[in-house]
C-alpha cells in the first residue's frame, strides 16, 4: 500500500518541506491548507483590480531559499527576480534628520558619515564587524542545523566553543548597543532589529544584533511581482514534483491510528497519514489538533513575539527620491518606550514607529493608473484577551496617517483600502495570538526552548515554521521546512 506524508499548512515552512520532499520519497505527498491559497503570512488582497501583498516585504538571506531551490533541482535566480531598491531604506528621525541606507554596508557608512558625522560612521563600522562576528559564530550552531540543546553545544569542539563566546549572549541587545553607539538616532536604527523577530531589546540577548549584519551587511531584497510570487513559485515547483495541494481544507484534529500512523480529521472526511509535518503554529498543534489526549513532547513558549497593525494605502504615485522602496518613521519620544508599551503594558504604542513599503519600487508590482500600493506596519502587542478588541484602532490609524501626511509621505486624499489589527491576524493564524514570528527571543535560553523539527515524543510527527526551530521570518521558516523534511527523510522515508 502506498504510504502518505501529509503537510498541514502551506506557509513558508510547509511549502519548503513540500519542495524538499516532493520526488524524494516513495510516499504520496499531500498538503492540506485551511485558506484558499498558499503563502500563509505571505498574504495578499485586492482592491479595484490591483493585487498587493499584506505580509512580509523584505527578503533577507536569499542563500537559504537558493539552497532549497537547488536541492529541488531548480535555479532560484532563473525562477525569480530579486529587486534592489536605491536607496533601500529612508529613516525619518524625530529631530527632522533623514538618513538613507543602502544595500551595501560601505554605501550606508558613507551616508551615515554625511548625515550623522564621522564618529557615528566609525561606530557603525565597528558595529558591523561585531554583528558579523556574531552571525558567523551563531548561524552554524543555532540556525543552519538541527535544534541546539545544552548537550549538543557542550559536545562542540574547543575551536567551535571558543568561537561561540563571540555571540555575546550574556548581555542584552540594549546594553550592547548603548555600549557601542553614542548617537541616539543610530541607536534607534540598531535597536529596531529586535523587531525582526518580534523581541524586546531590553531582554533579548545581544546575539540578535547579528540581524543588523544580515540586513545591512548581507543585504535585503524585494521579489518581482511581490513576495506572493515566492510562495506561488514554491507551490508550483512542489506540484511539478508530485505534491498534491488541497485548499479550503482546515485540519480539525490529529489522532494516532492503530497501524502506527495518524488520522487527520477534516470537516467532512478523515484521511490516513503515515507521517505528518505541521506548519501550523506549535500552540495550535498542541492545544487544538492533538488536545489533551496526546503529548508530542513539545513545550509551548509563554511569551509570543510582537504583533502589528497593518494597512495598505492607495497613494498617489511618487518618485523613489520622494518616497523610496522602504521608509521608517521613528516617533518623537525615545524609541525604547515603544517596547515598554508593547511588552510591559501589552498595548499598541502610544506613538508608533511606522514602516512603509512602496510596493512598486520594492517589488516591481503594478499599482493603479495614478496610484501605488503602500504597505504600512506599526508594531503592537500580541493578543491576550478581550481588551484587545476594545482598543481604538480607528484612532490609531488616524494617528499613523497624520504622521505620514506631516512628513509629506502621503497626500490628504490618499485612501486606506485594506487594514488588519492583531486580533485579525490571530483569527487568521490559529494558535499564533497574532504574533508575527512565533515565540519571542527574550532570554539567552530561548533558542534552546524552541520546539525542534522532529517532535520529541511522537514518532512520525515533525514541525516546520516560525514557532519551531530555528524561528520566524521568511528565510528561517524556509530553513525550518527544509530541516523538518530532512529529519523525515532520515527516518527511513527516502526513496530507495
Ligand atoms: C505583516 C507581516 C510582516 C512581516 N514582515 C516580514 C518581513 O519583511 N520579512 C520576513 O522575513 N518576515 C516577515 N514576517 C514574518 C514572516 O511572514 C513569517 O515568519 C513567515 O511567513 C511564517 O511562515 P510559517 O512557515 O510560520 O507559516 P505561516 O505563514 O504561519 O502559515 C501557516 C499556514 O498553516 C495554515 N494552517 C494553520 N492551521 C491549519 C489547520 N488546522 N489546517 C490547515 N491549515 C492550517 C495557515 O492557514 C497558514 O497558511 C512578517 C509577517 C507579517 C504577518
Amino acid at each position: 500500500m502506498t504510504k502518505r506524508i501529509v503537510v498541514i499548512g502551506a506557509g513558508m515552512g510547509g511549502l519548503a518541506s513540500s519542495m524538499a520532499l516532493a520526488g524524494k520519497s516513495d510516499a504520496e505527498l499531500m498538503v492540506l491548507e485551511a485558506a484558499s491559497g498558499s503563502g500563509g503570512k505571505i498574504g495578499y488582497a485586492e482592491h479595484e483590480g490591483v493585487r498587493f501583498d499584506t505580509g512580509p516585504s523584505i527578503l533577507t538571506l536569499p542563500g537559504i531559499a537558493r539552497a532549497l531551490f537547488s536541492s529541488a533541482g531548480r535555479d532560484f535566480d532563473a525562477e525569480l527576480e530579486l529587486v534592489e531598491s536605491t536607496p533601500n531604506f529612508r529613516y525619518y528621525f524625530a529631530d527632522g534628520t533623514e538618513l538613507d541606507v543602502f544595500n551595501r554596508a560601505e554605501a550606508t557608512a558613507e551616508s551615515i558619515e554625511r548625515v550623522l558625522g564621522t564618529q557615528a560612521r566609525q561606530e557603525f563600522d565597528g558595529f558591523m564587524v561585531y554583528a558579523r562576528r556574531i552571525w558567523e559564530a551563531a548561524s552554524p550552531n543555532f540556525i543552519m542545523g538541527p535544534a541546539p540543546s545544552f548537550g549538543s553545544v557542550a559536545r562542540l569542539g574547543f575551536g567551535a566553543l571558543k568561537q561561540l563566546r563571540e555571540i555575546d549572549s550574556m548581555r542584552t541587545m540594549l546594553q550592547a548597543i548603548e555600549a557601542r553607539i553614542s548617537d541616539r538616532r543610530l541607536r534607534s536604527l540598531f535597536l529596531r532589529y529586535a523587531t525582526y523577530n518580534g523581541s524586546d531589546p531590553r531582554k533579548a540577548p545581544a546575539t540578535l544584533s547579528c540581524i543588523a549584519w544580515v540586513e545591512l551587511g548581507m543585504g535585503c531584497w524585494g521579489v518581482a511581482g511581490g513576495m506572493r510570487t515566492l510562495a506561488a513559485t514554491m507551490e508550483r515547483i512542489a506540484r511539478e514534483a508530485g505534491a498534491q495541494f488541497r485548499f479550503d481544507t482546515p485540519v480539525l484534529g490529529i489522532t494516532q491510528s492503530a497501524r502506527n500512523g495518524f488520522r487527520i480529521r477534516l470537516a467532512d472526511d478523515e484521511i490516513e497519514a503515515d507521517a505528518v509535518i505541521v506548519n501550523a503554529d506549535a500552540a495550535h498543534l498542541v492545544n487544538d489538533l492533538l488536545g489533551a489526549t496526546y503529548d508530542c513532547g513539545v513545550e509551548i513558549a509563554s511569551a509570543a513575539s510582537m504583533s502589528a497593525w497593518n494597512a495598505v494605502i492607495k497613494a498617489r504615485r511618487r518618485s523613489a527620491e520622494r518616497r523610496p522602496g522602504h521608509a521608517l518613521v521613528f516617533p518623537e519620544r525615545e524609541y525604547i518606550e515603544e517596547f515598554v508599551d508593547i511588552f510591559d503594558h501589552h498595548r499598541a504604542p502610544l506613538q508608533p514607529t511606522i514602516y512603509l513599503c512602496a510596493q512598486e519600487k520594492a517589488h516591481k508590482s503594478a499599482g493603479w493608473p495614478d496610484h501605488e500600493a503602500l504597505f504600512v506596519m506599526a508594531n503592537a502587542a500580541h493578543v491576550r484577551g478581550l481588551d484587545d478588541e476594545r482598543f481604538d484602532w480607528q484612532g490609531f490609524e488616524q494617528q499613523v496617517l497624520q504622521r505620514l501626511r506631516a512628513l509629506d509621505l502621503i497626500e490628504a486624499d490618499d485612501e486606506v483600502v485594506w487594514r488588519r489589527n492583531p486580533a485579525g491576524l490571530a483569527a487568521r493564524f490559529p494558535g499564533s495570538r497574532g504574533s508575527l514570528y512565533g515565540a519571542a527571543s527574550n532570554s539567552a535560553f530561548d533558542a534552546f526552548r524552541r520546539p525542534p523539527n522532529r517532535a520529541p515524543a511522537m514518532a512520525g510527527l515533525y514541525l516546520a515554521g516560525g514557532s519551531a526551530h530555528p524561528g520566524g521570518g521568511v528565510p528561517l521558516c524556509i530553513q525550518s521546512g527544509r530541516q523538518a523534511a530532512a529529519a523525515l527523510l532520515e527516518d527511513g522515508w527516502r526513496k530507495r
